[in-house]
């Protein structure tokens, strides 16, 4: 892609003096998403908006050997109440995978059991029924009507809950709900609530595309869509909803992005450092064209992180990986030697040993991994791959001794003075009786980065600082996916 720039119509910003310090952490989509199945859609069938997501709660080796579970009301915003409690039991059904069919009212509003208990209103232990119906389809389920229920004193959940049984007697539990009371679980554990409303409803929009194009992706071994982990998108429940976020999805109830006529995977990631990396040079595979590389350099209030680490650690740590283990000795240089087209985002690095010797690793993901590989081990464990090297090093200066110097070396040339952003040890210099080795040691890399998470689609970050200035959500969306457009469910 030779330029993504884009001129995208939208609002004009309108001046704001607002500026909202946000210093609480965001939860940004996992690292490393699989995605090599970039911009297909499994069907031309109409998208329905009241699609049921089947959300894993608890499953694999998260699953519970006993659960306790009590329905109850969640209070959204400062003082409505969505839910009521009054006079209701907690229902105990089936589930068929979407639907919810009553058996009758549980004794109580609070349930506390085991996958190998006897249980009343079943007349038999979960398991036994769970068995009992697995030819039919159904599972043992739970829901509170017009309500939440509550896990094990910890998140409400809306929708219902389905409770399956493993061999070994362990309770894996399935949140089962439409859509858009799923989203309103996400959008407030993906963007913080005081995020400007424009950019809750761009998130909204970009977490529902990527829904649909991810019901079937990630989890269907597992026998549900989603789970609730950043791998997929942070879902803790209606504990965080706010009225805010609330209309943020209701608002945009229905639409989503599409590209060609299918809908769009809105990735997101949580800040940029002022650019994007496409899908394509990120995790390779097919080039997605609404997944390009962009600049946004009106974001701010991104993190920023750097790390300094000794060539000694560098080396041990840089052998240790299968990448770079055929190099021997001290890793003399480490470098850059390829930069995403309209980004700053680093594809490619290079290693060189003692000997000479050096390997290169190319592509985002392979980047990202090593600079969250160096950077957990030097405590600075959140990263992305928006970043720059200079070293620390110490120079013999005839009269002064060695003193220690850190930042690039400045070179004069004949473009005029040019940062020199190779190991210090690598730089010649001219003498009288020719060029030579300068002779300075790198004592230790320093890596200033910008931005957190893979840096595909569309910033968080970004989104919030757009929003600031007073652009809507349609601007902000096309201008991190190229070419998108917003399209209703019901016309695609
Ligand atoms: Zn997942």
């Amino acid at each position: 892609m030779k330029s993504t720039k884009r001129l995208v119509a939208g609002r004009k910003p309108r001046l704001s003096l607002k500026r909202v310090i946000a210093t609480f952490l965001i939860f940004a989509l996992a690292y490393i998403p699989l995605v090599s199945m970039l911009g297909t859609n499994t069907s031309a069938a109409t998208y329905d908006n009241n699609q049921i997501i089947c959300v894993g709660l608890y499953y694999g080796s998260s699953a519970l050997s006993t659960i306790n579970v009590a329905g109850g009301t969640i209070n959204i915003g400062s003082s409505s109440t969505t839910f009521s409690a009054s006079s209701q039991a907690l229902e105990v059904g089936y589930s068929d995978g979407s639907t919810f069919t009553k058996l009758g009212n549980a004794s109580s509003s609070t349930l506390n059991f085991g996958s190998l208990n006897n249980f009343a209103a079943i007349g038999m232990s979960v398991k036994a029924y769970n068995n009992e119906n697995a030819s039919v389809g159904k599972t043992f389920a739970l829901r509170f009507p017009d309500g939440a229920i509550r896990i094990n004193a910890k998140n409400f959940y809306t929708g219902f809950l389905e409770i399956r049984t493993t061999s070994s007697g362990f309770l894996e539990i399935i949140n089962v709900l439409s859509l858009d009371e799923y989203l309103k679980g996400v959008i407030p554990y993906e963007m913080s609530t005081s995020f400007p409303v424009e950019s809750l409803k761009a998130q909204a929009i970009a977490a529902r595309s990527w829904t649909f194009c991810n019901l079937t992706r990630k989890h269907k071994s597992n026998g549900f869509n989603l789970c609730s982990k950043p791998d997929c998108q942070a879902y803790l429940g209606g504990a965080r909803r706010t009225t805010k976020t609330d209309n943020a999805v209701d608002i945009t109830s229905g639409l989503v992005m599409s590209y060609n006529g299918k809908i769009a995977e809105g990735l997101y990631f949580s800040s940029s450092g002022g650019s994007t990396v496409s899908a394509h040079n990120f995790w390779g595979g097919t080039y997605t064209p609404y997944l390009t590389a962009v600049r946004v350099p009106e974001e701010t209030g991104y993190m920023s992180w750097n790390f300094t680490i000794s060539m000694n650690e560098l080396s041990t740590y840089l052998k240790a990986r299968t990448e770079f283990s055929s190099l021997n000795g001290t890793i003399k240089s480490f470098e850059i030697t390829s930069v995403e087209q309209n980004s700053d985002h680093v594809l490619a690095l290079k290693a060189t040993d003692s000997a000479g010797k050096s390997v290169t690793i190319s592509g985002g993901l392979k980047v990202y991994s090593i600079i969250a590989f160096l950077g957990r081990e030097k405590g600075k464990p959140n990263t992305s791959t928006n970043f720059n090297f200079s070293y620390a090093y110490s120079m013999n200066i005839a009269g002064y001794g060695e003193t220690a110097y850190s930042g690039n070396i400045a070179v004069a040339t004949a473009d005029g003075t040019q940062s020199y952003t190779g190991a210090p040890s690598e730089l010649k210099v001219a003498t009288a009786t020719g060029v030579e080795s300068s002779g300075m040691e790198a004592n230790s890399l320093v890596v200033n980065g910008k931005g957190w998470g893979h840096g595909v689609g569309m910033s968080q970050m970004g989104a919030k600082s757009l929003a600031e200035k007073g652009y809507d959500y349609e601007y902000i969306l096309k201008r991190f996916y190229t070419g998108i457009e917003i399209s209703k469910l019901s016309d695609l």
